[in-house]
């Protein structure tokens, strides 16, 4: 009998088809599968949980992936679900699959990276388990967080003219990481050695000079726990949700089906750091495709209601993209000429 192909459900197809009918036995889960982060209740507090899989060769190439920077961002990609429903993230444990290639030294380096991801986010490793491996390097981490049952924001409370909003810049990651795939192969060409070594190694590729920006937010990015704070301090409750991990139309395309509405954004809107533009324009590349479709920004993306209008000005590193609508249309209002259809052509984990 031949097998249905994975591929042919996507991924959050095959999570929907696996976890459909999954009954709730404890009353303390309040949200199981289908947001950033599960909730659990006890009492007027909630309990946050959310886990990732990292894997060599499909997340992470080591040969331009510094093992410190990867055991920086395994934390924060896990931090930065806690932050966007709007919790504080507390504890993590990490489950660590090594093949015989590693050594101590190696494990060393990526622990530093953890550490350093504890310190700057206030987390505390509690627990995991390290075993050996077949091949490559696997990394699990689960992240623990709190939050009052009243604070959670999930993905599914976008309300009609809401307004759409995203924090930093999109597309450097992506790009970032077309700028190390290019000078892997430029490497591979004509050196021998590891060039994640030379990058630490301070004798930066003069290929990376101008372009720091895009190698960090690709090797090193940060969870905005700081915006989490922010929009605390300014009285602003977002409506809706999540961080953008997959791209931003596929995750605004979440929003909108879990709120049933649709979107206007505005191509003019899109925040696009200077580096991107620079780079996407050197590769032939279109920086609002990238903006639009490259993953692992780790910004947030929240909607909140349109009187929140004049509090939400003031704040830096915000930036009003669009607004919710009525319908299913997800729609891009380019610069000139008319509005055209968004397709989530986010990053699928089983194509490619
Ligand atoms: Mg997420």
């Amino acid at each position: 009998m031949s097998k249905t192909p994975i591929s042919s459900l996507g991924e959050f197809g095959l999570i929907r088809h696996l976890t459909d009918r999954l009954p709730k036995i404890q009353p303390s889960t309040m949200y199981g599968v289908g947001d950033d982060a599960a909730v659990m209740r006890h009492g007027d507090r909630c309990t946050l949980v959310t886990t990732d899989l990292l894997l060599e060769g499909v997340h992470f190439n080591l040969e331009y992936v510094p093992l410190r920077h990867l055991g920086y961002k395994a934390v924060a990609v896990n931090v930065s679900d806690i932050c966007a429903m709007n919790a504080v993230p507390t504890q993590i444990t990490i489950g660590l699959g090594v093949s015989s290639r590693f050594g101590v030294e190696d494990l060393e380096e990526f622990y530093a990276g953890v550490r350093a991801a504890c310190e700057h986010y206030h987390v505390d490793l509690v627990g995991g388990d390290t075993c050996a491996s077949v091949n490559g390097l696997t990394i699990a981490i689960t992240c623990i967080g709190e939050a009052e049952e009243k604070d959670i924001v999930y993905r599914n409370g976008a309300k009609v003219n809401d307004l759409i909003c995203v924090t930093g810049n999109l597309g450097a990651a992506y790009l970032g990481l077309q700028l190390l795939e290019r000078e892997l192969r430029t490497f591979r060409a004509t050196q021998h050695g590891n060039l994640a070594q030379v990058q630490t190694d301070d004798s930066i590729h003069e290929k990376f000079e101008g372009r720091e920006y895009l190698l960090e937010r690709q090797l090193r990015p940060e969870a905005r726990m700081d915006i989490v704070e922010t929009l605390r301090k300014a009285g602003i409750k977002p409506t809706a949700m999540m961080d953008i991990s997959d791209g931003l139309s596929s995750e605004l395309f979440h929003i909108c089906t879990q709120s049933k509405v649709g979107c206007d954004i505005y191509e003019d809107k899109l925040p696009v750091d200077y580096q991107s533009a620079a780079l996407a324009d050197e590769m032939n590349l279109n920086v609002v495709t990238c903006a639009l479709n490259g993953g692992e920004d780790y910004e947030l993306l929240f909607t909140c209601d349109i009187h929140d209008y004049e509090k939400l000005v003031p704040i830096d590193d915000i930036y009003i993209i669009g607004h919710i609508t009525e319908g299913n249309a997800l729609r891009l209002i380019p610069r000139t000429g008319e509005p055209f259809p968004l397709t989530a052509q986010g990053w699928n984990a089983f194509e490619k």
